[in-house]
C-alpha cells in the first residue's frame, strides 16, 4: 500500500494555456467544461495540456486505488492557483472514471505552508488531512513522489521513491483551447435546451 504525490506544473502537464481561461467552481458551466476538456484530452487529437502519458495512466491509478494498493493521491504544487489545480484534479478524476481520484491538492500558499520548499513533513500532513490518518502512522517508506524539479528534503527522505521526470511542455495555446471550449459549450447548450 502506497501514497502517491504529484507535482503539478510540467509534471502532470503544461497549464500555461489555461491560466486566464479555466473555469472556477462557481461557474454555472463548470461541470460541462470539466467534461468537454476531459473528453478532448482523452480523444485522438488532444490539446496535450495534460501530459498524454498521464492521461493514459489515470484509469490504472483508479483501479489501484479501488483495490487499496494506492491509499491516497495528492497534488503538492508551487503553483499559486488553488482553483486551477482543483480544476485539473477534477478533469483527471473524470478521465479516470472516479471523481475522487485525487484526494487533496495544495498550492503555494496553502494554509500552513511556510516556503516553496517541498517537505515530507508537509506531504504527510496533506495525506493525513485527506485520509484522516494520524501523521505518525504514515510511513515515509510508503510515499512516492513525482516532480520535474529537485526538492532536497523529498529526495533525501524518499530516496528512490522520488521520481524526477523531464519537464513536460505543451504546444497548446490559450486561444485554441478557449475557442474549442466555448464552441463545444455552445453546441452542448443548444442540444440540452
Ligand atoms: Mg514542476
Amino acid at each position: 500500500m502506497v501514497y502517491i504525490g504529484f507535482d503539478f506544473d510540467q509534471t502532470l502537464g503544461d497549464f500555461e494555456s489555461l491560466f486566464t481561461i479555466f473555469p472556477t467552481k462557481d461557474s454555472p458551466y463548470y461541470e460541462d467544461i470539466v467534461e468537454i476538456f476531459a473528453q478532448k484530452e482523452m480523444s485522438r487529437k488532444p490539446f496535450g495540456v495534460i501530459d498524454p502519458r498521464i492521461v493514459k495512466l489515470l484509469p490504472s491509478l483508479k483501479i489501484l486505488k479501488q483495490s487499496g494498493n494506492i491509499k491516497a493521491i495528492v497534488i503538492y504544487s508551487n503553483n499559486s492557483s488553488y482553483e486551477l489545480i482543483s480544476f485539473i484534479a477534477d478533469v483527471m478524476g473524470y478521465i479516470a472514471g472516479d471523481r475522487n481520484l485525487v484526494d487533496k491538492v495544495a498550492h503555494l500558499t496553502y494554509p500552513g505552508r511556510k516556503s516553496p520548499a517541498k517537505t515530507v513533513q508537509f506531504l504527510k500532513r496533506l495525506i493525513s488531512e485527506a485520509k484522516g490518518i494520524p501523521v505518525n502512522r504514515i510511513d515515509t517508506k510508503e510515499i512516492y513522489f513525482m516532480d520535474d524539479q529537485l526538492h532536497p528534503d523529498l529526495i533525501h527522505k524518499l530516496q528512490d521513491r522520488y521520481r524526477k521526470v523531464d519537464s513536460y511542455v505543451s504546444e497548446a495555446t490559450a486561444t485554441e483551447v478557449s475557442q474549442y471550449l466555448s464552441q463545444k459549450l455552445m453546441s452542448k447548450q443548444k442540444r440540452t435546451r
